[in-house]
């Protein structure tokens, strides 16, 4: 074990894109703190994975969009597996296809709760353990929007893209406030990518559905993704800040 190896928290990092982010992460000498909400077995699974790569690991459950449970996660983290180098925002939800004029208040609070509230927060607490400013040594937070932020989503979920558009402006935002404090901070904008997610907001077919309207023809792989989010957390990427990668397939 090398304690000089930087840690990641990774939130929602049990599946899907967040958990081929903790195991690239792995192989690229990260130690990995995997965040789950519901999901602890198989963020405990990714973690033993981690390990098995000869890394250190953490299984955390927290809802991100809870303040305390994102304070005790961060202090976790910082008990067991010591300074934070990196942050990926990544957990999200998608609902069922509706129109805007169909929505509820109690789905639109829930949207922006955990995408926006939740990368707020996380944040939050990375930003107080990496800036310059809070004594930190520095750091790179990476974000998960979507393609959705730009396509507005009309007629599947306006609430989840607008949700998406407000992590992107949080994004510029951020990265220009920390950028002269050591902190890079970035967004990655999949497109349609074959996980779990589709079939949760009610459409298991709308991976295969929508690939035809992809001009690579086809949906992207969680491990696509998860090549660009660990490429803007590493030393890699150390001029870049505040920008927004597609990764779509050219959609
Ligand atoms: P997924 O397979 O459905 O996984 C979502 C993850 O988010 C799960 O690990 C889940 O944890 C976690 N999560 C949900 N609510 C949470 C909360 N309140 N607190 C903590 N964790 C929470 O989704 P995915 O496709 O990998 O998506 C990952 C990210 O990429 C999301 O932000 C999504 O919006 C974005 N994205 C995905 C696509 C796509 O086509 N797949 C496209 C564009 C953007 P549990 O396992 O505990 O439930």
């Amino acid at each position: 074990m090398d304690p000089m190896n930087p840690v990641v928290l990774i939130t929602g990092g049990g599946r899907g894109i967040g958990a081929a982010v903790a195991r690239l992460a792995a192989a690229q000498g990260w130690d990995v703190a995997v965040n789950a909400v519901h999901g602890l077995r198989s963020a405990q699974a990714v973690a033993d994975e981690v390990r098995a790569m000869g890394r250190r690991a953490l299984a955390v459950q927290a809802d991100v969009s809870d303040e305390a449970a994102v304070r005790a996660m961060f202090a976790r983290v910082d008990t067991e597996l010591g300074r934070l180098h990196g942050l990926v925002n990544n957990a999200g939800v998608v609902d069922v296809a509706q129109r805007v004029d169909e929505m509820s208040l109690a789905r639109w609070q829930r949207m922006f709760a955990i995408h926006v509230q939740g990368t707020f927060l996380c944040t939050r607490e990375a930003l107080l353990r990496m800036s310059f400013r809070h004594a930190g040594a520095g750091g790179a937070i990476v974000n998960l929007s979507s393609a959705a932020a730009r396509l507005g989503s009309p007629g599947q979920y306006v609430d989840y893209a607008a949700a998406k558009a407000a992590i992107d402006t949080f994004t510029l935002g951020v990265a220009r406030e920390v950028a002269n404090e050591g902190v890079r901070v970035n967004a990655v904008r999949p497109g349609i990518i074959d996980t779990d997610i589709h079939a949760s907001g009610g459409q298991p077919d709308r991976v295969q559905r929508m690939a035809p309207q992809v001009p690579m023809q086809r949906a992207g792989t969680a491990d696509e993704v998860a090549q660009a989010v660990v490429w803007l957390l590493s030393e890699r990427a150390s001029y870049v800040t505040g920008s927004l990668m597609d990764v779509t397939g050219g959609r």
